[in-house]
């Protein structure tokens, strides 16, 4: 199986003293979703974020789609990872003051020189994929989080990447637009984009997940399938956690 993320014996500690991750070995493979669970605190914001450079991490190593990314920050790399690796995140940062298409197509003709004309066609797929066409121009203020969100996952994607990384993608918003979200980025995993998903949605993991890695005191503690860790944990600790959550 070829891997598109493997981390050795990652250690990240914050200036505060923080051991954030604590030699955390991981692996993803090609068109794997994998989710990452654990209790808030436990490193897993962390440790999405190391794998695109929004943070630099004190030993161990990261190979990300044939990029080694050590110790030692290297702008070069980083930009070059960043451009092949989408990512969303809890709050949907969108500009105010660009339309829902301009938010989309911004970076493409920007970053990548994409004619005008082609990426509107590519956003207006992407927005039509992600069930919003109509609010194409509408402002964000204009639209719903769960909207929202769902044009940050299109504005992620107009970019073409290769690996998306979501940190806790549901957790701003009401729970009503909870699952327009977890649908968009189910209808990706079918067409088998390689994701890691940072979430405490059960019933989302327990159906898109291909695995399940589970991250306490900056360690990971458990890996397994969804239908172990849902039913069988192999840890006291994730056994605990499951039981607090489904409570
Ligand atoms: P999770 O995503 O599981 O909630 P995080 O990765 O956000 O966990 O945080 C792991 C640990 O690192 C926590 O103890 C948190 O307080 C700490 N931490 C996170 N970000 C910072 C930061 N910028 N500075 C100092 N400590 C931080």
């Amino acid at each position: 199986m070829t891997s598109i993320i493997s981390t050795k014996n990652i250690v990240k500690s914050y200036s505060n003293g923080i051991r954030a991750l604590d030699n955390v070995s991981m692996k993803v493979n090609k068109k794997e979703v994998l989710v990452i669970m654990g209790p808030s605190g436990s490193g897993k914001s962390t440790l999405i974020r190391t794998f695109n450079g929004l943070e630099t991490f004190d030993s161990g190593q990261i190979d990300i789609l044939g990029v080694r990314l050590d110790s030692q920050p290297d702008e070069r790399k980083v930009r070059a990872i960043r451009k092949r690796v989408g990512m969303v995140f809890q709050q949907f940062n969108l500009f105010p003051h660009l339309s829902i298409l301009d938010n989309i197509t911004l970076a493409p003709i920007k970053v990548q020189n994409t004619s005008r004309v082609e990426a509107e066609e590519h956003a207006l797929d992407l927005l039509s994929q992600m069930g919003i066409i109509k609010q194409a121009k509408k402002y964000p203020s204009q639209l719903s989080g769960g909207e929202q969100q769902r044009v940050a996952i299109a504005r992620a994607l107009a970019l073409n990447p290769e690996l998306m990384l979501f940190d806790e993608p549901t957790s701003a918003l009401d729970p009503e637009r909870v699952n327009e979200v977890l649908d968009a980025i189910r209808s990706l995993a079918q067409k088998g984009m390689t994701m890691v998903v940072v979430t405490h949605e059960v019933s989302f993991a327990k159906e898109v997940g291909d695995r399940v890695i589970f991250m306490d005191s900056g360690k990971v503690v458990e890996t397994s399938t969804p239908d172990v860790f849902f039913t069988n944990a192999q840890h006291q600790r994730s056994r605990k956690f499951l039981n607090q959550i489904e409570k």
